[in-house]
């Protein structure tokens, strides 16, 4: 389990998280939604300790992340950022061989290219993995980048808008394998994304945020609702329920 509690940070005088608490159940899929600015990135960014918080505490499976070694860490939990730069050209493969690093310390053996591989044929890279990074569409590395997250096998996997850059076929599979890795492996799975209706097909709690604060937390069913919506984005979402999923429509 993920323990939030009273995580804020601020910009000289701006709050921009103010004194978040959640608790986050290990083996499923939370979203965090809000509107632009509402704080989600900043919050994933101190869950995983890419950014200092100015007070609160944050611990996963008990693991305070400010006082716990790095390297511990990284076995626990990987984060896909968002602004995924590289100063080196790597190929694919070398890519996501260093999401092994906090196992193998630089020195692969045979089970971690077995993780690379694997994780690269889960996103579909296989024909890829000789190519370099920079030779990719937005998406292509949008998903190298995923499969260095994944081969870092840890049981917690924060990602922050995976889906950025990705077409429908990729967004879908990239959501259903979300859901493979819950539901088959245990992994527990919390993202950043815009996108309502993807969050209320897969995920099984939704974290809501807006200025900062956490303004609701509940399943889809409770939070997939018009008033709170509305609550959240200030614009008028109609519900339809298809197929047994609550879909948002606000397209016209
Ligand atoms: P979201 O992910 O919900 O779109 P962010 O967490 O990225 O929001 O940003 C929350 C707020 O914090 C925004 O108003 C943003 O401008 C501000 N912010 C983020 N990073 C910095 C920074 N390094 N310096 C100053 N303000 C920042």
């Amino acid at each position: 389990m993920i323990c939030v509690n009273g995580v804020t940070k601020r910009y000289s005088s701006t709050v921009v998280v103010d004194g978040v608490s959640c608790r986050i159940q290990e083996g499923g899929i939370t979203s965090i939604i809000g509107p632009n600015g509402a704080g989600k990135s900043t919050l994933l960014s101190m869950i995983s300790r890419l950014l200092p918080m100015d007070s609160g505490s944050v611990t996963v499976d008990g693991l305070d992340v400010v006082s716990t070694p790095g390297r511990d860490l990284a076995k626990k939990m990987a984060i896909l950022r968002q602004d995924n730069q590289l100063t080196v050209r790597l190929t694919v493969r070398d890519l996501v061989g260093f999401g092994r690093y906090p196992h193998n310390g630089g020195r692969p053996g045979p089970g971690d290219r077995t993780h690379i591989e694997t994780a690269m044929a889960y996103l579909d890279l296989t024909a890829l993995a000789d190519k370099f990074v920079d030779e990719l569409s937005g998406g292509q590395r949008q998903r190298a980048f995923i499969a260095m997250v994944l081969a870092q096998d840890t049981d917690y996997l924060l990602l922050d808008e995976p889906l950025n850059n990705l077409d429908m076929k990729h967004s879908v599979e990239m959501m259903r394998l979300l859901r493979r890795l819950t539901d088959d492996f245990g992994k527990t799975v919390v993202l950043v994304i815009h996108d309502i209706n993807f969050a209320s097909c897969y995920s099984d709690d939704i974290i809501a945020m807006c200025d900062g604060r956490l303004v609701h937390q509940g399943p889809p069913a409770e939070i997939m609702r018009s008033e709170v919506l509305k609550d959240i984005y200030e614009i008028d979402i109609r519900i339809e329920e298809i197929e047994g999923n609550r879909i948002g429509v606000y397209f016209a």
